[in-house]
């Protein structure tokens, strides 16, 4: 008899985030439509998450798929060094467009992570390239390279506490220290963390900091922790005063959810790097990018080429990627899309509504389609079981949740319909009844 999927899963993967020894089986998906997958046995889910919150316009989605498609047969592939194409150009020219103003150049890169290894890496190097002569204008002055190399001044890196930026070392070291990190906690390099309302208690000589990153308005993995535009401002014009690069984290916050495009128009100030992913292809492929302003990257123009970038990835920008980028883009930048957006925050207006007469339900809070909150159960923290009950509860219901702990969350795609939200909503009520 042939082997279940499930049986030959077991045999050959290793899942993301997933304690082999006690997970429960993995659930085989053949189908996704609209903000729905469907099983093997031709059960239904409504994707209350978004897939890791990278789908934005519905699964499997038939205009994206078909510029795929278009893209795939034309030119699936080519080396981005010394080489460029359509695809990536014009998503580059249209993020320019649309992110806040003052952004002048776009890296690509595949994923959240490395568009955060990227920033951090362009902030560093920053730095070293300021404060280092050229190499060669060393060697020509004839007093030798190592007598004018000076210590770098701009060393320490500063991050807020509870944040998340990825899993890559750079990005794990400047997230939060805690049980996603606690194995490899030798490894990282030390940086300073800041309490978005208490950073005055921050010690350290604050022009000592190369960069700040930050997850604007919403910290997502940290717990979809919800911060106050003000707060944030007023750190945000502390790194300023100091010189200090400041890195936008948007890879969950980007692309709509927080119901502006970026969650950095929220704020008055802005930063001087930004990193994008998930929604960048509208959750059809894997791709990361990284935006800086004009004055990062003349740091780099230099006529020493020790001062060049030194980064890239075998798929840095492939076509069919951007052509995702561009497609998903078209769809997005619709009435329609920012239509939905805002039905779906008013939706969860109602819905919280609600949520603050229900005494389990602690710090019921919403910033445009994303809505959490805490539920009264245990300790707070992302090990708490709580989280694959309510998950094993909630697909029996029909709904695909993914609590962080005790933190519930929802974050549709913007296709979801009034009628599927109520369903969310009455799965979440009837399990944490
Ligand atoms: N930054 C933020 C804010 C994220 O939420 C995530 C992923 N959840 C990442 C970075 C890392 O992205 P990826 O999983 O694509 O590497």
């Amino acid at each position: 008899m042939d082997k279940s999927l499930v049986e030959r899963d077991r045999q050959a993967i290793w899942h993301p985030y997933t304690q082999m020894r006690l997970a429960p089986d993995p659930l085989p998906i053949v189908e996704g439509s609209g903000a729905r997958l469907k099983d093997e046995l031709g059960n239904y889910y409504i994707d209350a998450i978004s897939s890791w919150w990278v789908n934005l316009h519905g699964h499997a989605h038939p205009y994206l798929a078909q510029k795929i498609y278009e893209q795939a047969l034309q030119l699936e592939q080519v080396i981005f060094a010394g080489f460029t194409h359509a695809p990536a150009i014009r998503l580059a020219e249209r993020l320019l467009h649309i992110l806040p103003k003052g952004f002048s150049k776009i890296f690509y890169s595949d994923n959240g992570s490395t568009a955060v290894e990227v920033a951090l890496k362009m902030a560093m190097q920053y730095w070293r390239n300021q404060e280092q002569p050229d190499i060669d204008d060393a060697i020509k002055s004839q007093r030798g390279v190592s007598s004018v190399l000076r210590g770098i001044t701009r060393k320490k890196i500063l991050a807020l506490t509870h944040a998340y930026h990825g899993d890559t070392f750079g990005a794990m070291s400047v997230s939060e220290r805690g049980v996603f990190t606690v194995a490899f906690q030798d490894y990282l390099f030390e940086v300073a963390f800041a309490d978005v309302n208490e950073w005055s208690t921050v010690n350290n000589d604050w022009d000592e900091f190369a960069c700040f990153i930050y997850e604007p308005m919403v910290q997502g993995a940290g717990g979809m922790k919800m911060c106050e535009a003000r707060a944030l401002n007023a750190l945000l014009k502390k790194c300023r005063q100091h010189q200090i690069i400041c890195i936008a984290d948007e890879v969950m916050t980007g692309f709509g959810r927080t119901g502006k495009l970026f969650a950095s128009e929220y704020l008055d100030e802005q930063p001087d790097i930004i990193c994008l992913s998930k929604g960048l292809t509208g959750g059809m492929m894997a791709l990361g990018a990284t935006a800086c302003t004009q004055k990062i990257y003349d740091a780099f123009l230099s006529d020493d080429r020790s001062k060049t970038f030194f980064h890239g990835h075998s798929y840095t920008a492939n076509p069919i990627a951007c052509s995702a980028g561009n497609a998903s883009l078209d769809l997005l930048l619709q009435d329609e899309c920012f239509i939905n957006i805002q039905r779906i925050t008013a939706k969860h207006a109602g819905f919280l509504q609600q949520l603050q007469r229900i005494d389990v339900v602690k710090h019921p809070r919403q910033c445009g389609t994303i809505l959490a909150f805490e539920l009264d159960y245990g300790d707070d923290g992302y090990l708490n079981n709580i989280s694959s009950i309510l998950h094993g509860k909630a697909l029996n219901k029909g709904v695909l949740l993914r609590p962080l702990g005790n933190t519930v969350y929802i974050m549709p795609p913007y296709c979801t319909t009034n009628e599927e939200l109520d369903e969310v909503y009455n799965c979440v009520l009837e399990i944490i009844a």
